[in-house]
């Protein structure tokens, strides 16, 4: 793995790179658009204090970075996991706000998070914990200026708590805070699917392009959460045989196929994929490296470092996840000829339908699921085609090809603003 340097020192190393061409230093000389573009607007650490049950008192640390708005209110999720810490909030920030001008959605990008084993709370401290957090939350986000969203290891739940609090506090129900709220309290249909499905939208007009087809092609999944289970679920839908699946505990293979509904459902029942009948146990690495078609990393970070990208076997790697390939296995992947469908692409069907959440609960009024998804779907359509068309006619990787866009189109909002 490229060592010594931080997450986000590698996001922002990636993406200077990425921005070389534009030259904007010299298009726009002492502007200092790019100290601009990777520098964020606001970083906040609270302390949050939460009694256990037993009447003792944990201290977590929580973050919030709001890293750009030249293009609308920040937007971003909540992540609850041991690993959280401000350099990987700050990543996470940085491609969301480039996440969202990809698909031409009107907002910035923001992050938060509470560094917390989250799994081992009880249901009331989990409670209590999220709810301490959206009252330190309260002053600096809102429906016009910056909206949470669901992560790792949150999800409906944690968003109910929270658009909650936040009525208590203000007496108002302003909905729009939040987005991946339950159905009930506001949310979109379609919301909870929208990630993975939007990753798979993304691999049918890829393999359209390399000539796949998904009918009988073979894919392999890493994470089996929110992300990782419906994509394996809408690749199923399409015809698709998905040999590998993996989880935090390990991972599952069967050459015929998966039975992704079953497998989800004693996933659901027992705590991992691990053990699941009709399956041979195989190692994290062995469903990465799984002979296939389509590989869909959708757990964390780094998941494929360049040894790894050596080994891999798919034709495709379409990123669920944010970041989980290094810039030199992305180098890698495409030397050997390996298709890398980026994250801030691949992934951004759950921020365009909580967008579609958002726009739902200004006008109090709701679309159909289908409504939802075939929206969604056309929005990450027309980004991949545009961003396939820069790649080709440019001979630039997707990669290339999606961060220019993005750069291009805050660039201009922040010059429209006024750079000062
Ligand atoms: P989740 O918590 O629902 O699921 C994460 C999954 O990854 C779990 O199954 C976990 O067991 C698994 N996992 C963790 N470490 C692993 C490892 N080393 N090997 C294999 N599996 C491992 O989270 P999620 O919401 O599905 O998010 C997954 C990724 O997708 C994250 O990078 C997140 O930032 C990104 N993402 C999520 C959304 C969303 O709408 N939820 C949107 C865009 C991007």
């Amino acid at each position: 793995m490229e060592t010594g340097f931080s997450l986000f020192e590698r996001a922002k190393g990636l993406f200077l790179q990425y921005a070389a061409p534009l030259r904007l230093e010299e298009r726009y000389p002492g502007l200092a658009l790019l100290e601009r573009l990777t520098t964020p607007d606001k970083s906040i650490i609270y302390r949050l204090t939460l009694q256990r049950d037993d009447g003792t008192i944990a201290v977590y640390s929580a973050y919030r970075v709001q890293f750009n708005d030249d293009l609308g209110p920040y937007k971003g999720g909540l992540r609850f996991h041991p690993k959280v810490n401000l350099d990987e909030i700050t990543a996470l920030a940085f491609w969301m706000y480039l996440k969202t001008a990809v698909v031409n959605i009107p907002f910035g990008g923001a992050k938060g998070g509470i560094a917390v084993d989250y799994k081992s709370l009880s249901l009331a401290e989990k409670e209590r914990l999220t709810k301490k957090f959206a009252i330190v939350l309260a002053r600096d986000v809102g429906p016009n200026t910056d909206m949470p969203a669901p992560d790792v290891n949150t999800g409906e739940r944690e968003m109910a708590w929270m658009v909650h609090t936040w009525r208590m506090i203000s007496g108002e129900y302003a909905r729009g805070t939040v987005t991946g709220k339950p159905i009930d309290l506001g949310g979109s249909q379609g919301r909870r699917e929208a990630t993975g499905t939007g990753v798979v939208v993304v691999l049918a007009e890829a393999a359209k392009e390399m000539g796949i087809d998904l009918e009988g092609a073979t894919a392999a999944v890493q994470g089996f959460g929110n992300v990782g289970s419906h994509a394996a679920l809408e690749l199923v839908r399409r015809g698709v045989r998905v040999v590998a699946v993996s989880d935090l505990g390990g991972g599952v293979w069967n050459r015929h196929g998966l039975d992704i509904p079953a497998l989800l459902e004693y996933a659901r029942r027992t705590g991992s994929v691990v053990g699941f009948p009709y399956a041979e146990t195989v190692s994290h690495e062995a469903v990465l490296c799984a002979p296939c078609d389509f590989l869909i990393p959708a757990a964390l970070e780094d998941a494929i470092d360049a040894d790894l990208a050596l080994k891999i076997q798919a034709r495709m790697v379409v990123e669920g996840a944010n970041g989980p390939t290094t810039a030199r296995a992305g180098e890698i992947l495409e030397e050997r000829g390996i298709r890398l469908v980026p994250d801030i692409l691949a992934n951004a069907g759950g921020v365009t339908v909580s967008y579609f959440e958002w726009v739902q609960n200004r006008q109090e009024f709701y679309w159909t699921k289908e409504e939802v998804l075939s929206r969604m779907a056309d929005k990450l359509i027309q980004a991949y085609r545009q961003i396939s068309e820069r790649a080709q006619d440019r001979k630039i990787t997707l990669r290339q090809a999606a961060y220019e866009l993005a750069i291009e189109r805050v660039v201009q909002a922040a010059l429209e603003r006024g750079v000062q």
